[in-house]
């Protein structure tokens, strides 16, 4: 494989970074995964205002977004495939021991993988711990992902594929790699940015093509919605099978079979939406 690393492409094998960069030592990074259709990046300026986002958060220097673009389009000529997930990592590059991120030049690496066509059904299972709603990282896309980690590692545990995390107040929040909705009395649903969830860009694409109530729900809404599906670059539109084991009616249900349908006809016609 070749990658892009901080201005040109690398092989893999013989690309280095720091063992002192800041994204490895402190989690000082944020990133973007992206899914490449035939070469092409899909929603790139999206993916790249979020990338902004975050690093502007983090207090990172500005992205440079004429090289993130040159780099995606080298790296997937240079690996071609049918179907890949970008990933463009941004960290605060090296930091000596004892120092904070100093004047180092930030560590910018884009790589790509094949991955296979998304899988059609998810099971997820609920989890103890919370997002915090109102914590620094809400809604920012950073390589600290100790948490989602563990929440994905109790739903493989229990044979799911995803865990649904509740925030501080006790409302619907996300999974830990997905944004989540719900179908109640026919109508669809999605928990408000403000639940603490990244803004994610499958979800925004839904919201615009398909339409949703963006509703506070409570966490336990999941034990009585009529249909679940989740969203992600990689998973699209996903219906929900089971809760907490609890199989729902109908997956994909009619709602989630429309949106999923939706999305993928508009996505198709337009792959920088
Ligand atoms: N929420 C979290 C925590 C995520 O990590 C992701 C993506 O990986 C999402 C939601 C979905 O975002 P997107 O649709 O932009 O992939």
């Amino acid at each position: 494989m070749t990658i892009w690393l901080n201005g040109s492409l690398h092989d893999t094998d013989s690309a280095r970074v720091s063992v002192l960069d800041h994204g490895l030592t402190v989690g000082d990074g944020v990133f973007e995964t992206l899914k490449a259709v035939r070469g092409r990046p899909f929603a790139l300026t999206r993916h790249l205002a979020r990338l902004t986002a975050s690093a502007r958060a983090l207090g990172l220097p500005e992205p440079d977004l004429d090289e993130i673009r040159r780099a995606c389009t080298a790296v997937l000529d240079a690996n071609p495939m049918p179907l890949g997930r970008l990933r463009i990592t941004y960290t605060g590059g090296l930091a000596p021991l004892g120092s904070e991120r100093g004047a180092a030049r930030p560590t910018l690496v884009v790589a790509v993988a094949q991955t296979p066509p998304p899988v059609a059904t998810a099971a997820v299972v609920t989890v103890p711990w919370t997002r915090n709603e109102r914590g620094a990282l809400a809604g920012i896309k950073s390589t600290s992902y100790g948490e989602n980690v563990i929440a994905l590692a109790r739903a493989k545990a229990h044979g799911a594929t995803e865990a649904l995390l509740a925030n501080t107040a006790g409302a619907l929040c996300e999974g830990t790699a997905s944004n989540v909705f719900v179908v109640l009395d026919g109508e669809l649903h999605t928990p408000p940015l403000a639940s603490g969830c990244l803004p994610g860009i499958t979800r925004a694409l839904v919201l615009e093509w398909a339409g949703a109530k963006e509703t506070e729900l409570p966490y336990d809404v999941l034990e009585r919605a009529e249909e679940v599906f989740l969203t992600s670059t990689l998973r699209d539109v996903q219906a929900v099978r089971a809760v907490d084991g609890r199989e729902l009616p109908a997956a994909p249900g009619p709602v989630t079979a429309k949106a999923a349908r939706i999305f993928d006809e508009q996505s198709t016609a337009d792959l920088d939406p």
